[in-house]
């Protein structure tokens, strides 16, 4: 690990073409892997007449076909690799349920595994953590696990400390109410946060209004959700921290970090080779949105070929910083999370561009959720302090008539909390229609 590790130094540096090459040469020999031992990709492959598979072209790369999770559900065992190249270790494997409601089943392999730790490595020593601090993890523990008053400890970081000493760690379940955190977090006094943008964000706030310092806090490391900017100001205020995010998915691993002198993210090239496609399946330039196509370079028990994980970024210019590895400047959410017009049209919420702060200088709102149940109403779900005052209301539905750009019927529930979804991601616009 130590040395693939050391490896990662060298490799961010190479210039974005060098890079290139290098992922196009390992996804020859994924592609040939698939073609000579998955049943699946034996089939679908047949029909694309690539002249040699590990010799791939990027002009053949993009007439390949696009993999769904339905696809993946589907395909069931016709994904696994008959056999696995020696020196990629025993195979595991693990569900995954996303956001989307189709949980899929994925193998793993000792080799991606021990990448995966590499990359959790890199990702402290880019960020400059001192590894003898203390990590405090607030995450989707199972029921009943990690639970309030002490969550549970332990004396390491996890996967860093194979080879860094490292302080400990400990954890709280996610659904503790803020107030049971944040009474936890005091006694712990903790150097990392690692936990939601959504929880942090209740956190900070919280912390805000009562003026409760943590006092020996560096950083918030923020996983599993799209990060709106207005966390970064939060944390900023409650604690004077920064906000170090990642974009991962348990299907796949690590899809990119935040790089360490800005606020953007690099994409993993070593591990993933990601394409940001348009609506006809071109590539994207810098400033363009479209939808997020990886393909996981270091999987063959289960390998991912162009698959379409359902979120959409915005492609970046290259990084100052000097890195080779292609720039992500947003990440903008799934699928889910887009708004339907009554035309048919989905477009973009754009909950996350800034200026939900003036949605919650409205009224006293604790927690929201925005829910299109159909093409004409969008429902409002509020926790709020106190009733809401029609004046309040009034400029509610005008807020969000405004960011859809488009004259819904707004209607209002009003709830005691909104929970968590299984996954443990916390949606703040769902759709509930059907694409
Ligand atoms: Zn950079």
């Amino acid at each position: 690990m130590l040395s693939i590790v050391s490896q990662f130094g060298l490799t961010e540096w190479w210039t974005p073409e060098k890079i290139l090459d290098n992922q196009f040469n390992k996804l020859g020999l994924l592609l040939a892997h698939a073609c000579d031992n998955v049943p699946y990709y034996r089939n679908t492959l047949k029909a694309c007449a690539i002249a040699d598979p590990a010799h791939v072209t990027p002009e053949e790369w993009a007439g390949l076909p696009i993999l769904q999770r339905a696809d993946i559900q589907v395909a069931g065992e016709n994904l696994h690799s008959g056999t696995i190249p020696r020196g990629h270790g025993r195979v595991t494997s693990i569900y995954t349920s996303g956001t989307t409601g189709r949980p899929i089943r994925v193998l793993r392999t000792e080799r991606s595994n021990l990448i995966w730790c590499a990359f959790t490595i890199r990702e402290h020593l880019w960020h400059r953590r001192q590894f003898r601090g203390k990590l405090a993890v607030v995450r989707n523990s199972g029921k009943g696990q990690d639970p309030y008053p002490d969550g549970t400890r332990s004396s390491r970081w996890g996967l860093s400390s194979h080879i860094f000493k490292t302080g400990p760690t400990v954890s709280l379940n996610i659904n503790c109410t803020v107030a049971e955190q944040v009474d936890w977090l005091r006694r712990e006094d903790p150097n990392y946060l690692l936990t939601h943008p959504t929880n942090v964000h209740r956190l900070a706030i919280y912390c805000l209004e009562k003026g409760i310092p943590l006092d020996n806090l560096r950083q918030v490391i923020t996983i599993s959700e799209m990060l709106r900017p207005d966390v970064r100001n939060v944390c900023r205020a409650a604690w004077n921290v920064g906000v170090a995010d990642m974009y991962t998915g348990r299907d796949v691993g690590y899809m990119a970090l935040q790089c360490p002198e800005h606020e953007h993210y690099h994409v993993q090239s070593e591990g993933i080779f990601i394409e940001v496609l348009d609506d006809d399946g071109n590539a994207c330039g810098p400033g363009e949105t479209g939808r997020v196509v990886v393909t996981p370079l270091n999987n063959f028990a289960m390998p991912l070929i162009r698959y379409e994980i359902g979120d959409f970024a915005e492609l970046g210019p290259p990084c100052p910083c000097g890195r080779g590895l292609p720039v992500l400047s947003r990440i903008i959410g799934r699928q889910q999370d887009m708004v339907t017009l009554p035309g048919g049209e989905s477009r973009w919420t754009l909950l996350s561009a800034g200026n939900i702060e003036t949605f919650l200088q409205i009224a006293p709102i604790r927690q929201y959720q925005f829910v299109q149940n159909d093409l004409k109403t969008i429902e409002v779900r509020l926790v709020v302090d106190r009733e809401l005052t029609e004046q309040e209301q009034d400029g509610i539905r005008k807020w969000v008539v405004a960011k859809l750009d488009h004259p819904f019927t707004v209607i209002f529930s009003f709830v005691d909390d909104i929970p968590r979804a299984a996954s443990g991601k916390y949606q703040d616009f769902i759709s509930r229609i059907e694409a």
